[in-house]
């Protein structure tokens, strides 16, 4: 080796060190150190993108229906949203979200609280306008609609009563809006309506 090729090495060498510090301060730059909410149906993740320097972007997951914080997650079978445990929904051995039961079965909070008096066999609108607190002619009209969706089915006898549809929907969204505080206080009516029997 001649001593231009030494000389020729060692300067390569030097030129190859340089980079590399070149390279470790750059990433040394962090300009942005931010937290985001999770993209619909995506988990966390972290970004970096150079721009004189680095942008570290941690990604929060969340409910993408109530947008509460995840720490346990299931998906949507449907539409591929991360449901928390309030919001996910169990529906034909299952988990959709309340979005997707909507377009499934849809249903209003009174509708729910009509089929579940009728399902408490309570057929009598006047009863039913009673227990519920909702408005006769609203009664006559959401009863008219779920006969029309399904939910309830006429029978001489013993008046309106729960399709196996109707009983479907009544399981799914009890798991939404079952434990709220006015179906709480819904299920005492119904029970002392059925006491006082
Ligand atoms: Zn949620
Ligand atoms: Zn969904």
């Amino acid at each position: 080796m001649t001593e231009s090729d030494v000389l020729r090495k060692l300067g390569e060498i030097e030129n190859r060190l340089s980079n590399l510090e070149n390279g470790k301060s750059e990433k040394k730059i962090v300009k942005e150190d931010r937290t985001e909410i999770a993209e619909e149906g995506k988990l966390e993740s972290s970004e970096m993108s150079k721009e004189n320097g680095m942008v570290k972007v941690k990604r929060v997951p969340v409910c993408d229906h109530c947008g509460h914080q995840l720490s346990a997650f299931s998906i949507c079978k449907r539409c591929s949203k991360k449901l928390d445990e309030k919001c996910s929904i169990e529906f034909r051995k299952q988990v959709i979200c309340p979005d997707c039961l909507r377009g499934i079965y849809p249903l209003s909070r009174q509708g729910f609280k009509i089929m579940l008096i009728v399902a408490n066999s309570i057929t009598n609108q006047g009863d039913i306008t009673r227990i519920s607190g909702i408005p006769k002619n609203d009664v006559k009209e959401i009863v008219q609609f779920l006969i029309g969706s399904g939910y309830l089915e006429s029978h001489m006898i013993r008046g309106h009563r729960l399709s196996e549809r109707g009983r479907e929907a009544l399981f799914a969204y009890s798991q939404l809006w079952g434990g709220t505080g006015d179906m709480q206080h819904l299920d005492g009516e119904i029970k002392r309506f059925v006491f006082e029997q």
